[in-house]
Order: C-alpha cells, then sequence, then structure tokens
C-alpha cells in the first residue's frame, strides 16, 4: 500500500514550482472560478452555447468556451494526446483549491 506516503507538500506548493510562468497563479476552486465566469457549475453555458467539458474517470478536469476563449483547469490532471500525468504521490491534494483559469486570448 503506498498510503503511509507522507505528504510533504500542498498542491499551491507544487504548483508553483512545476508551472510555466504565465500559468502561475492563486489556485482557486471550480465554484470560485465559475462565479468569475457567470458559470453555472453544473451546466456552464457561455456565449450562448454550453462549455466544453472534459472528463476523466467521472471528474472534470477542464472546461472551455468556443467562443469566447474562457477555460478554467485542474492543475492535478495534465493530459497530452495519447498520456496522463498524475501528481507525485507526496503533494496533498485533497482540496478544492485546484484550477486554474484564464478570460482567453487577450
Ligand atoms: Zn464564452
Amino acid at each position: 500500500m503506498s498510503d503511509t506516503i507522507e505528504k510533504t507538500m500542498t498542491l499551491q506548493e507544487w504548483f508553483n514550482e512545476m508551472a510555466a510562468p504565465e500559468y502561475k497563479a492563486e489556485l482557486l476552486s471550480a465554484e470560485e472560478i465559475c462565479a468569475k465566469f457567470a458559470w453555472l457549475i453544473d451546466r456552464p453555458v457561455c456565449c450562448g452555447q454550453l462549455v466544453e467539458v472534459r472528463n476523466f474517470i467521472g471528474a472534470s478536469y477542464h472546461a472551455e468556451c468556443k467562443i469566447c476563449g474562457k477555460w478554467m483547469h485542474d492543475v492535478s490532471v495534465q493530459f497530452g494526446n495519447a498520456w496522463v500525468q498524475f501528481l507525485p504521490e507526496h503533494v496533498d491534494d485533497n482540496t478544492p483549491k485546484r484550477w486554474i483559469y484564464s478570460y482567453g486570448a487577450k
């Protein structure tokens, strides 16, 4: 079992170290970002249409409006075209504050 591994780093600390400079930010909860965007958390609508939401094993990790470009992303889930990268086991991701966002291309 791996449940004895000590959580020595918060998700925010880990993100501060690994994130590219343009993405560094305070992590927020999905609710906080949806409030900024005026999106409904259960059924986000933006620019008159449903926002595209991507899920992994039942949990959303990315939402994006294809029209205005607003997006939000769970930093604990990193996807490439053919891979998933999980968090190192010493990172404590037991927090709702795990999302970054952008208002889209400026
Ligand atoms: Zn939009």
